[in-house]
């Protein structure tokens, strides 16, 4: 149910909202048919068309469960995916086999209207470190087959570890053939880093070639629920990409473009031509839509179910003693980004220690996780860079060449982010590893605790993924980029503008990441290559050529 009082608290604690605020926003959200009540069934649906056209996935696993998730649509690029808004009955089935001869457990779940007809089943009591096959079936009709994976024991430590990682898809402006050959590499396990939807429209000035084109709103961001729905069922129907989810289970965080760009908790970013920003009571109105559809359509435990405008996103997965990940949310729980956002000086703003990233609890959970962690190798999984590169560009107020950082990625943050570094090197946290997303280029990064201070030891590793396809075949790194960025920024080690993605292959002793690119995303079956590899030595911060 929606908990008021947790969201009275919520704003206060984060402040500057007036109560005639909250109180418009608490009626208001009282009107929205939210969290599940269960509702009399209906077990004899009849589909005129395939009510499973999203396909089905699978995310989460531990090493004795896993989430097991369909939607009902069969018309799923409308918002009610063609549903009447009545709960029908799910039955599920996991199997040891894809003939499912040698079924291991099932069960019945509720498809339910206020969910958007999305099912997320936690299947338990299952072996460690196994393949199964699943399946739903609602009325006469059968879901494509789903294959999945639960993790090893926590205490055993496995030989080795397979996994990919990848950001940014924009629909419009290129292909998902990245995914197709993430298929052909078969890993063990996704983890996606956001910007797994876009929410803005086309912009006709813009010069960006469009592949194939968003439905919705034409002439401003989507923000309501339906909108929101529509756009994820867009995406995901993408035939790689769904296969994709059927073929291993995922670990999905977001980014902003799930909700709105650059938003940092509840303040929308600076608008353009000085237009008031929304309010943040209206914006956190928004901000419950948003995060209502990305969890109906992501498979996520029942912990991650929104309670209003919150969400609960950070958690972590162990890999027996081999891995330890934690996926990380730094939108939710953040300050607004200093000095207005864009690429500034690292000034007094940037480095006040009250900028987080993470929120104190969050900081808190991350902290307490990488003491108690048996991981050889601990690895954040997060969405903006950690590196604090320095841009020795000139904006257009400049005077002087003063280096300029990102605000909106943890530079922003770097008090926090120095901080976290300096506890990581002083707990001798085994190994730590960043995974990135957002920038839309592929990076490979030693980080230290001060990354302008060269001539520091390294601290941690950061593999930085490009986009799957946003930004389509161009990119801003050009041969002078290539030159000047790894030279003002001697923890860069790789920089490279292609679309693809990073897979990993993890053993106890090495970790080896390579950039896989796709060469065209503006035609439907690009080349595919790898652009380099990179290896760490574990024990040995830093990254060395594969
Ligand atoms: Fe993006
Ligand atoms: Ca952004």
């Amino acid at each position: 149910m929606l908990d008021l009082a947790r969201l009275a608290d919520a704003i206060r604690y984060e402040g500057g909202v007036s109560r005639r605020l909250f109180l418009a926003y608490s009626s208001a959200l009282a009107s929205l048919p939210l969290l599940a009540t269960r509702t009399e069934a209906a077990d004899r649906t009849k589909f005129d068309t395939d009510p499973f056209s999203l396909g089905v996935a699978s995310g989460d696993p531990d090493a004795t469960s896993v989430v097991l998730w369909t939607r009902l649509a069969p018309k799923p690029l409308q918002g009610d995916g063609g549903m009447k808004p009545e709960a029908v009955r799910v039955a599920w089935e996991l199997a040891e086999d894809e003939a499912f001869t040698k079924g291991v457990t099932k069960g019945e779940a509720i498809a339910s209207p206020v969910l958007g007809h999305s099912v997320h089943v936690e299947a338990k009591g299952l072996k460690p470190d196994r393949w199964y096959f699943y399946r739903f079936r609602a009325g006469e009709a059968t879901s494509p087959i789903g294959r999945t994976r639960t993790l090893p024991p926590a205490e055993s430590l496995p030989e080795k570890l397979t996994f990919a990682f990848a950001s940014c898809q924009h629909y419009e402006q290129g292909y998902y053939t990245a995914y197709g050959q993430m298929l052909k590499d078969t890993p063990d396990l996704v983890f996606h880093l956001g910007d797994y939807i876009y929410e803005y429209p086309h912009d006709p000035k813009s010069k960006a070639k469009r592949v194939r084109q968003h439905t919705g709103p034409k002439d401003r961001k989507i923000k309501t629920l339906n909108e929101y729905r529509e756009r994820h069922a867009l995406y995901r129907a993408d035939a790689y990409l769904n296969k994709m989810h059927a073929a291993c289970p995922w670990f999905v965080t977001w980014d902003d473009h799930e909700f709105d760009n650059n938003y940092a908790n509840d303040i929308q970013e600076e608008q353009p031509n000085g237009a008031p920003r929304t309010p943040p009571a209206e914006f956190l109105l928004q901000r419950a839509a948003a995060y209502q559809a990305y969890y109906e359509f992501m498979p996520l435990r029942k912990r991650s179910l929104p309670h209003g405008a919150d969400m609960m996103l950070y958690r972590k997965a162990r890999f027996g003693r081999l891995a330890e990940f934690f996926v990380l949310d730094t939108r939710q729980y953040r300050t607004p980004q200093p000095n207005n956002d864009g690429l500034k000086p690292l000034n007094a703003e940037a480095l006040k220690n009250t900028n987080t990233l993470l929120g104190r609890r969050q900081k808190g959970w991350l902290q307490a996780g990488l003491l108690q962690s048996t991981g050889t190798w601990n690895v954040l999984a997060q969405q903006v860079m950690m590196l604090m590169a320095a841009f020795p560009i000139k904006g257009k107020d400049d005077t002087d060449d003063e280096p300029k950082y990102a605000m909106d990625q943890w530079p922003g943050y770097a008090f926090e982010r120095m901080e976290l570094l300096r506890w990581l090197a002083e707990r001798k946290i085994a190994n730590p590893v960043v995974l990135t997303g957002d920038i839309h280029t592929n990076w490979a990064n030693d980080l230290r605790i001060d990354d302008r201070q060269t001539d520091s030891p390294v601290v941690a590793s950061e593999f930085v993924c490009t986009s799957i396809s946003s930004g389509g075949n161009s990119s801003w790194i050009n041969a002078e980029a290539q030159k000047v960025l790894p030279a003002k920024n001697p923890g860069v080690r790789f920089l490279n503008g292609e679309r693809g993605y990073v897979r990993c292959v993890v053993t106890p002793k090495t970790w080896q990441s390579d950039y896989v690119v796709c060469e065209d995303v503006l035609q439907p079956n690009g080349k595919i290559a790898t652009r380099a590899s990179f290896v760490i030595e574990a024990g040995q911060p830093g990254l060395k050529k594969a």
